[in-house]
């Protein structure tokens, strides 16, 4: 039998026992007391980790890209035009549903590693009409995390309804949807939540569903947010059939997080990220986006002279440990270690270690044991 592997790619991420356990939990009837009351604590517990009273959650068999088009489809008229912010790949993919339903949009593309800045979306938005604007927080290509509440501040009181891509964030970084005013926030269940994948997840603002309402009709069926809303609000309605033990799965991961309190988990991930980010810096490593844009969920952290990209994540591999490559145009000269979830500390020493045990075998020079004690004195300080 292959032992387990620490799961340090960007998404999943490792699954908690007491999730592993619930998916073992029997497959009862989608419309049974036990599933009707898992669903609806997880579809409040939701609204909880992203700070919404009123708005609607829905919990839908998918993943972070049907969540993406299901936001659009559902925002955005025909004839009406769309603002993309872009930080990288997952905010072209956004562009790409567009292009595929025909919604004109126009696209701010900040460089690489950075962020569009508020400024910049303050500017556009008086050069034209915008319904919705769109932004990612989190980059999970490239590890840059947008200035979200800035952009949020600068849409605030306008007609124009905000997107946030929250899959590489939310549940691990402060999003607050009715203070900011957000009106979709989309996600998946396989990056903060720690959840295994499978299912779409949206909060939308009750501005957001009367824009629904509003548009009599979207080209979608299972993606629109009207079929669903009956179900979200009373489960012992059916439309399609829900998954039953995914959703037990990631009701267990929503009492997880309250229980750890979602505040203190926003200053976990920071933690956990700035342990990670000392150890590294104190290897020699240098991270691909510019300091002010480093997410606490994850690092795309550039390969030094003399890494190559296979032999050190076969490496790693061996040692326990699995991280992503570059996507795009990073392919083979960054790796990307994701740092969200339910990450123990006890985990991040484990990859630390096994990180210099690597790098050692692959004849890099380092001081044996700088990493691990850069970490632990960040701990320390905190
Ligand atoms: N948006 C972002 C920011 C992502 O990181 C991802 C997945 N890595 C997606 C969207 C798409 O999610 P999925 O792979 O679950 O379809």
């Amino acid at each position: 039998m292959q032992t387990e592997k620490l799961l340090l790619i960007p998404g999943p991420t490792p699954v908690h026992p007491r999730i592993i356990n619930s998916l073992s939990l029997p497959t009862v009837s989608h419309v049974s007391p036990t599933l009707v009351t898992e669903l609806k604590e997880a579809l409040s517990n939701l609204k909880k980790i992203v700070f919404c009273e009123k708005g609607e959650p829905f919990i839908v068999a998918g993943a972070g890209t049907l969540a993406m088009e299901m936001a659009l489809l559902n925002t955005v008229a025909k004839g009406e035009r769309l603002l993309v912010l872009s930080q990288g790949f997952f905010a072209e993919r956004m562009a790409q549903i567009a292009q595929t339903f025909a919604h004109d949009y126009d696209i701010i593309e900040s460089e690489w590693g950075k962020a569009v800045l508020p400024e910049e979306l303050e500017k556009k938005i008086t050069e034209n009409k915008y319904a919705v604007v769109v932004s990612t927080h989190v980059d999970t290509c490239t590890g840059a995390c947008a200035p979200v509440k800035g952009y949020a501040d600068v849409l605030k009181d306008k007609d124009i309804l905000y997107i946030i891509d929250g899959v590489c964030a939310t549940g691990g970084i402060e999003e607050r949807m009715d203070d900011w005013g957000v009106d979709v926030i989309l996600t998946a269940a396989q990056k903060c939540f720690g959840a295994p994948p499978g299912l779409a997840i949206l909060v939308v603002s009750e501005r957001g569903m009367e824009k629904r309402k509003a548009i009599n009709s979207i080209p979608a069926y299972y993606s629109d947010l009207l079929r669903w809303l009956p179900i979200m609000k009373d489960p012992t309605k059916y439309f399609s059939t829900p998954c039953v033990n995914e959703i037990r799965a990631f009701y267990e991961s929503t009492k997880i997080m309250l229980e750890e309190g979602i505040e203190q988990r926003f200053i976990q991930h920071t933690h956990i990220a700035e342990a990670i980010r000392a150890a590294l810096k104190a290897l020699g490593f240098a991270f691909f986006p510019e300091e002010p844009f480093l997410a606490d969920t994850l690092s795309v952290v550039n390969y030094p002279e003399g890494i190559e990209d296979n032999s050190f994540r076969s490496t790693y591999l061996e040692n326990g440990v699995v991280v992503a490559g570059g996507l795009g145009e990073l392919a083979g000269k960054v790796f990307r270690m994701g740092h969200m979830g339910n990450l123990s500390v006890s985990q991040v020493c484990f990859a630390l270690e096994a990180l210099e045990k690597t790098l050692s075998s692959l004849g890099y020079e380092f001081e044996l044991g700088s990493g691990l004690k850069a970490a632990k004195s960040v701990c320390e300080q905190e």
